[in-house]
C-alpha cells in the first residue's frame, strides 16, 4: 500500500497551497504524501474518518513554559490537548525543560530558550560580555535555541539587556526579551525601552498585548503606540496571545513578591504590592493560583487556593485577569500598509499556565469574521513555523512534516492532532508519548546523548534573522 494513514472527509485549510475545501490527506511515514479530493481508501493501511473537522497544518507555539515553578509537569499534556504539535519553552531553565521532556512527553516537538537571570544563570543584574558569551555557548551546546531575557519579572540593567541582545546577535542564536529592566517595568515604558535597546540588532519581543494593560495610559493608546513601533522597526519579531489572564510568579521573599510583574498586577487593581496584598488578592479571586488537578493545571481562588500557595512556600505561579480586550484584539488583527499582519503569530504563553487558548480564541475570531480561516492558519502555524525555522512545517505540501491539527468547527476546539505521522490527540484524549527536541547543530550531540530524538533547525534562517 502506498500510504500509512489517510484522513478522510476533512476541510483542509492550507494557505501555502491555496487549499480551503473538502480534501483527503495521505501520510507516508512522518511526511505528507498527498492532499487530494476523494482518495481511494484502498491506498492506505489505516483510515481515519475525520469528516466535519477542519484539518490545518500543525499548530506551532512559539511561547510556552514547562518549568517547575509553573508546575510544568503538566505542560506537555496541556499543550497536546490544545492541539499544539510543536512548541518553544521560552525560559526553561534548561535542566527542568529536559527533565520534563524525558518524563512527561505527550508526543510533541519542543525547543527551549535558556533564561538569563541573576542568581540562576548569571551572577548579577549587570553581567559582563564574557559571562554572557559563556552562558550563550553553554546553552547552545546543551541544546537550547537561544536566550530569553526575563526583564518584566527579573530585570537586568538596560546596558546588560543590550549586551545580551548583542551577544545573541553575534552568533545568531535566538533572542527573546520580555520587556522591562531595572529602570522600567513590564509595560509600555519597558516596551519602548526594549525597542530602543534593540536598535541595529534583531530581537523577538513576546506577548505584545501584555505591555498594554493601561498601566501608564489608556490601553488603546498603549496598544496603538506598540503596533506603530513594531511597524516601523522591522528588526523586531513578535507574537501576542488571546487569554485574559497573564502568568507570573506567586513566590514571595521577605514579604514581597519576587516578580516585578506580580507587584505591578497587584498595584493595577489597588492591592498592596506585598505578600499580604497577594494573599488578599487570592482570597478575593483577583489572583488565581495554579493548582495541578487530574493531570492539568487549573486556576483556583479563595481560602483553599491560599493553602495551596502556602503549602508550596508561595513558590507557585499565579494568574491575574489583566489583558484588555482592545490589546488582545488589535494585536490579533492589525495589518501594515502592505497587508501583512504587524504581529505575525499567536502564541499562548501557556504550557503550564492554563491559557492554551490559541486555537479556541482564533476560531472565535474566524466565527465573528475578524479573521479568515486562512489568516487563522497563518497565525497559528505558517508564520510561527517560519519564526522557528521549521520549513517543513506550517503547510501540507507533499514531503512536508506530517503535523496536523484537527478542529471541530462547531465548538472551535482541537479534537485530534498528528505529529510526525503519529496520533497525539484523538477525540480529545492524549494518545501520544515521548518528546522530540527541536535543537541546532551545536546541541544535537548532547540531546541525542540524553536519549531524546532531535529535529534540527538553523536559527540563522529563522524569521528573526531574515535578510
Ligand atoms: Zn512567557
Amino acid at each position: 500500500m502506498e500510504y500509512d494513514l489517510l484522513l478522510k472527509g476533512c476541510r483542509v485549510i492550507d494557505p501555502t497551497n491555496k487549499h480551503n475545501g473538502k480534501l483527503d490527506v495521505a501520510i507516508c511515514g512522518d511526511k505528507i504524501g498527498l492532499v487530494a479530493p476523494e482518495m481511494d481508501p484502498g491506498s492506505a493501511r489505516k483510515i481515519l474518518d475525520v469528516s466535519a473537522s477542519w484539518a490545518i497544518p500543525g499548530v506551532v507555539e512559539m511561547h510556552m513554559h514547562t518549568s517547575k515553578r509553573h508546575r510544568g509537569e503538566n505542560a506537555h499534556r496541556m499543550l497536546a490537548r490544545a492541539g499544539v504539535c510543536t512548541a518553544v519553552d521560552t525560559g526553561g531553565p534548561w535542566d527542568e525543560f529536559l527533565e520534563y521532556s524525558k518524563t512527561q512527553g505527550a508526543g510533541l516537538n519542543v525547543g527551549c530558550l535558556q533564561q538569563v537571570r541573576d542568581g540562576l544563570t548569571v551572577a548579577s543584574k549587570d553581567p559582563t560580555r564574557a559571562e554572557l558569551r559563556e552562558l550563550r555557548d553553554k546553552s547552545m551546546q546543551d541544546g537550547a535555541l537561544g536566550l530569553k531575557l526575563l526583564g518584566g519579572h527579573y530585570p537586568l540593567t538596560p546596558d546588560a539587556s543590550r549586551r545580551v541582545i548583542e551577544v545573541a546577535n553575534e552568533t545568531k542564536v535566538y533572542i527573546m526579551f520580555h520587556s522591562g529592566s531595572t529602570v522600567t517595568g513590564s509595560n509600555i515604558e519597558g516596551f519602548r525601552e526594549s525597542v530602543d535597546l534593540a536598535q541595529g540588532l534583531r530581537l523577538h519581543i513576546p506577548h505584545v498585548n501584555s505591555y498594554c494593560r493601561g498601566q501608564r495610559e489608556r490601553s488603546l493608546d498603549e496598544i496603538t503606540e506598540a503596533l506603530n513601533l513594531l511597524e516601523r522597526n522591522r528588526n523586531l519579531v513578535s507574537e501576542s496571545y488571546l487569554a485574559t489572564i497573564n502568568g507570573t510568579s506567586g513566590g514571595c521573599i521577605d514579604g514581597m513578591p519576587e516578580s516585578k510583574a506580580t507587584q505591578q498586577c497587584l498595584a493595577l487593581a489597588g492591592y498592596e504590592p506585598t505578600e499580604a496584598g497577594l494573599e488578599q488578592a487570592i482570597l478575593n479571586g483577583y489572583a488565581r493560583v495554579n493548582v495541578g488537578l487530574g493531570g492539568e493545571n487549573i486556576n483556583m481562588t479563595g481560602p483553599e487556593a491560599v493553602r495551596h500557595w502556602r503549602n508550596r512556600g508561595t513558590m507557585t505561579s499565579v494568574n491575574f485577569p489583566v489583558n484588555t480586550a482592545e490589546s488582545r484584539l488589535l494585536c490579533a488583527v492589525m495589518k501594515d500598509a502592505s497587508g501583512e499582519f504587524i504581529i505575525p503569530a499567536f502564541a499562548s504563553d501557556g504550557g503550564a499556565h492554563p491559557r492554551n487558548v490559541s486555537v479556541r480564541g482564533a476560531m472565535a475570531l474566524v466565527k465573528t469574521e475578524c479573521l479568515t480561516p486562512e489568516e487563522m492558519v497563518l497565525k497559528l502555524s505558517t508564520n510561527p513555523a517560519r519564526m522557528l525555522g521549521c520549513f517543513g512545517k506550517g503547510h501540507l505540501s507533499a514531503g512536508a512534516d506530517a503535523d496536523i491539527t484537527g478542529i471541530d468547527p462547531a465548538t472551535g476546539e482541537p479534537v485530534y492532532s498528528i505529529v510526525g505521522g503519529k496520533l497525539v490527540l484523538w477525540h480529545g484524549a492524549i494518545v501520544g508519548s515521548g518528546t522530540t527536541i527541536v535543537t541546532t547543530e551545536l546541541g544535537e550531540a548532547r540531546v541525542l546523548a540524553e536519549g531524546l530524538p532531535v529535529q534540527k533547525v538553523d536559527v540563522a534562517k529563522t524569521m528573526l534573522y531574515r535578510p
